[in-house]
């Protein structure tokens, strides 16, 4: 038996981030990037009309001058204007040679092929001069830093079609249990849905692993091996059900023969307490319980961290603090993860309340099923009073509303 953050521990101390990789732009959102990215040359590379207007000489301020062109962003005008002459000019093309400001077409009454400027126009307004938002060669995105739609949008800018970026570990999920049926075929008694294992890939895919092998294994040593056999390329397999102390718990008696080490086996946690975690070279594996909650808290708690180290990842950040708005009897010694719905108090800024859900066990999603967050309750107090401050972790792409 391990304590919890040392479980943790041991989990990011096995997990070493993979070695970075070409990715395609519209699949490299979110992954941390492997190099430095320069600017190919200044940006904007011209001087950019930045509204729908005229090209003009700020010389002529006052005076009603001739329309001589028309440019739309994408051409350019070669010929320059002189004294007298104005461009109609786009958002986004290039100001033509002799004008040094964009007059706005609502500030510009316009009588045939003339138009009145006003009495004052300032040099370069509205012109994003060449090279003002970054200058040839600048690191406009630095090494290690995570891959936002607005870097994406930079890289884009740059013309690039890939990235060198850490990759995402490859994933598989092998549920357990001759109890579990799938969707479509009849209830027999006894038999219950699966449901882990379509909530584990949509934790996956909240992490952004948008493809993940998924597999059944019989309540056999051999059929868990076959699937072991058949996930060797994946670097991070999880298992769930099997793993506690029943006579079909082979889980851990599989990955044994499997020749996977075993790193650590039941931790001081409800729910939750079975977990296993081993490794074979650089492969993981996890064995999460099989009662829902329990196979969730383990999850957010040690595979999210598991996965973030791989990709290079800073971990997750410290646990917020915030108030219990009703006590919790944790009925264990162990520490206890109480899902919960945690929302900011709007009596004091800043602060935030907690509100424990009552589930009724660690098979009980659908008490928890509004859990925005699980608070720590320490081990070794039966009861924990209202306005007591407790650590607690967001749940997924948590504070949403309810
Ligand atoms: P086990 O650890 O295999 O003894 O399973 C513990 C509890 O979790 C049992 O009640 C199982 O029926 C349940 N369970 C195991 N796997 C799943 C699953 N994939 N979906 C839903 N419940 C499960
Ligand atoms: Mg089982």
């Amino acid at each position: 038996m391990v304590a919890p953050d040392e479980a943790l521990q041991l989990v990011v101390d096995a997990s070493s981030p993979k070695p970075p990789c070409k990715v395609p732009l519209d699949q490299a959102c979110g992954l941390q990037l492997a190099q430095d990215i320069r600017a190919d040359r200044d940006y904007p590379p011209f001087h950019r009309a930045m509204m729908d207007g005229f090209a003009v000489r700020s010389s002529d301020a006052g005076k009603k001058i001739k329309i001589v062109g028309e440019l739309a962003a994408g051409n350019i005008c070669t010929k320059p204007i002189t004294d007298g002459e104005c461009i109609e000019i786009m958002t986004g093309a290039p100001c033509p040679l002799g004008a040094d400001a964009v007059v706005p077409c609502e500030d510009a009454p316009q009588t045939g092929q003339r138009v009145s400027l006003p009495d004052k126009i300032c040099t370069g307004s509205n012109i994003a001069p060449t090279g003002s938002e970054c200058a040839s060669g600048t690191v406009v995105l630095q090494k290690g830093q995570t891959l936002t739609p607005i870097a994406i949008a930079v890289l884009a800018s740059l013309g690039m079609e890939s990235v060198s970026a850490m990759r995402r570990p490859s994933m598989a999920i092998i549920t357990t249990g001759a109890e579990l049926v799938g969707p479509s075929k009849d209830l027999t008694p006894g038999k219950i849905r699966n449901s882990n294992g379509p909530m584990l890939a949509a934790m996956v895919q909240e992490m952004g692993i948008g493809q993940v092998c998924r597999l059944h294994a019989q309540d056999n040593k051999e059929s868990i091996l076959g699937t072991l056999a058949e996930t060797v390329d994946r670097d991070i397999v999880l298992f769930t059900g099997g793993v506690s102390v029943g006579s079909y718990d082979l889980v851990p008696v599989a990955l044994h023969d499997f020749g996977a080490e075993r790193i650590f086996h039941k931790v001081t946690q409800k729910p939750g307490k079975p977990l296993l975690f081993s490794r074979k070279n650089t492969q993981l594996f996890f064995g999460l319980p099989g009662n829902p909650l329990a196979c969730h808290l383990c999850f957010h708690r040690y595979v999210t961290a598991s996965i973030r180290r791989m990709q290079g990842k800073p971990q997750s950040p410290e646990p917020l603090i915030g108030r219990l708005e009703s006590p919790v009897h944790p009925k264990t010694d162990r520490t206890y993860f109480v899902a919960a719905c945690a929302r900011a108090d709007t009596q004091s800024l800043g602060d935030w309340l907690i509100q424990p859900l009552p589930s009724v066990s660690s098979a009980d999603i659908f008490r928890s099923c509004p859990a925005n967050c699980y608070a720590e309750v320490p081990p070794g107090t039966s009861v924990i009073t209202a306005a007591t401050k407790l650590p607690f972790t967001w749940i997924g792409n948590a504070p949403w509303s309810h």
